[in-house]
């Protein structure tokens, strides 16, 4: 479907062109003339399906009208009153939706968007808010800390979005955003976007909206094709270090992003890359934001080759240079994995994942492969070949292999109480409050 059918304007459909959009993306041609028509909307979309867009167009096109007035025309200390207010995870993701606005013409239509983020020094979000701007982009708990200062009012808000919902409850923001929504008028819009409308973001989901229409846009067959999947069975951390090193050599790579569950295995094994010669960095929750925005500025210029980070640092990276996709470490989730996947094989190009597994992790590739419907091939390059073999796992009836899935992979050992590569080092946990 092409944007004209969509009811769009035409500067943000001169916007489209100039970013090289041909058509709608299956959640864009779906989203964008609901969103117009003014009802709620719940989307389940994966990352990487043009959901950003499919929120932002019909924003834009929808605050436009009356663009600027009101910021003219307030007094000096009042607090901001914005019109439309984006939620997301994450600073990163939350700057990718800020990049975004800009691409698809936020100042062209006479509109002001600004981020109100974690990290981020609190005169510098003052003066933000002091310009009214019609959209906020913002993570839930730094937008709380200005709500209670007084510095922001919803009094006026006409749209509440959530980006990866689902996420943001992950994260433990439950509350925040209970908070958030409570201070916000009834007769609002209410868009939320999440990798699933189950479980608990379906109770959210109840709770927040009105009638809202579901929509939900299947990551398309053809679109998952484009990410390989494979896995290699890894004995140790040192092993799990020379397959890295084997295989980062890999001329076929463009970028690599390497996920580590922790944000000291992040920095030590970027360290180690660098070492070996490689344009390797780190970027996790506990390096400043200037830090990550340079670390992210130098993936996006190309000047790096390998960033190793942990899954909240990476939240939203949007580079579609990166080839390959390599999980030093599994994820936490099979939910976290797809995120990580889908960090490759954007904007149309192909891309590879690749896990390293130790042996006790057999149960989680399961689980991965029962979310994501896929099985993932057993990779085995010659001369860094495991040593032990995978420790059989006892048949278990009631759970069925995913479909299609080879009988090989049920060969899985359960997992050790803790998982042997990082026991003793936490998680990262959300860090961009
Ligand atoms: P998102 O899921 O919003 O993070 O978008 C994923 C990527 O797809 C981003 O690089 C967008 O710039 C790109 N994108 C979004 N919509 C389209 C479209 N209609 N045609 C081509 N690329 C798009």
């Amino acid at each position: 479907m092409t944007f004209n059918e969509l009811g769009l304007g035409p500067s943000l459909l001169k916007n489209l062109s100039d970013a090289g959009y041909t058509a709608a993306t299956p959640v864009q041609a779906q989203t964008i003339a609901a969103a117009l028509a003014g009802g709620d909307l719940l989307v389940s979309s994966q990352t990487g399906s043009g959901k950003t867009a499919a929120f932002l167009l019909p924003l834009l096109q929808k605050l436009t009208p009356n663009a600027s007035v009101a910021r003219k025309s307030r007094a000096r200390f009042a607090p901001a009153e914005p019109k439309a207010l984006v939620l997301a995870p994450t600073r990163e993701l939350a700057l990718q939706v800020m990049a975004a606005a800009e691409k698809y013409g936020v100042r062209g239509q006479g509109l002001k968007a600004v981020a109100i983020l974690g990290g981020m020094p609190y005169p510098k979000q003052m003066q933000l808010l002091a310009q009214n701007p019609e959209i906020l982009v913002a993570t839930p708990g730094r937008l709380i800390d200005h709500m209670a200062s007084g510095k922001i009012s919803f009094a006026q808000l006409e749209v509440l979005i959530l980006d990866e919902a689902d996420r943001m409850l992950d994260m433990g923001f439950i509350e925040d955003i209970e908070k958030i929504v409570a201070a916000t008028p009834a007769t609002r819009q209410t868009l939320l976007f999440s990798a699933t409308l189950d479980g608990l973001v379906g109770k959210v989901a109840q709770r927040i909206t009105r009638e809202a229409r579901v929509i939900r846009v299947a990551s398309s067959a053809a679109a998952r094709a484009k990410i390989e999947q494979r896995l290699h069975r890894v004995d140790d951390s040192q092993h799990k270090g020379r397959l890295l090193d084997y295989l980062l050599r890999d001329a076929a790579i463009d970028q690599a992003l390497v996920f580590t569950a922790t944000k000291r295995d992040a920095d030590r094994v970027a360290g180690e890359l660098s070492v070996a010669g490689f344009a390797a960095a780190a970027l996790h929750g506990d390096m400043h934001q200037s830090v990550r925005n340079r670390t992210l500025d130098a993936l996006r210029s190309g000047r790096l080759r390998v960033l190793v980070a942990t899954d909240v640092a990476a939240r939203g990276i949007d580079v579609p240079t990166i080839s390959h996709v390599i999980n030093y470490d599994l994820p936490h989730s099979p939910e976290d994995y797809v995120h990580r996947i889908g960090r490759t094989g954007r904007a149309g190009r192909a891309g590879l994942a690749v896990s390293l597994v130790g042996h006790a992790e057999g149960i989680t590739v399961r689980n991965i492969e029962r979310f994501t419907r896929q099985p993932i091939a057993v990779d085995v390059v010659a001369g860094y070949e495991a040593k032990k073999s995978a420790v059989p796992v006892r048949a278990k009836p009631r759970r069925a292999p995913p479909r299609g899935a080879p009988r090989s992979e049920g060969r899985y050992a359960k997992p050790a109480p803790k998982a042997a590569a990082n026991s003793g080092a936490k998680r990262e946990r959300y860090a961009g409050r």
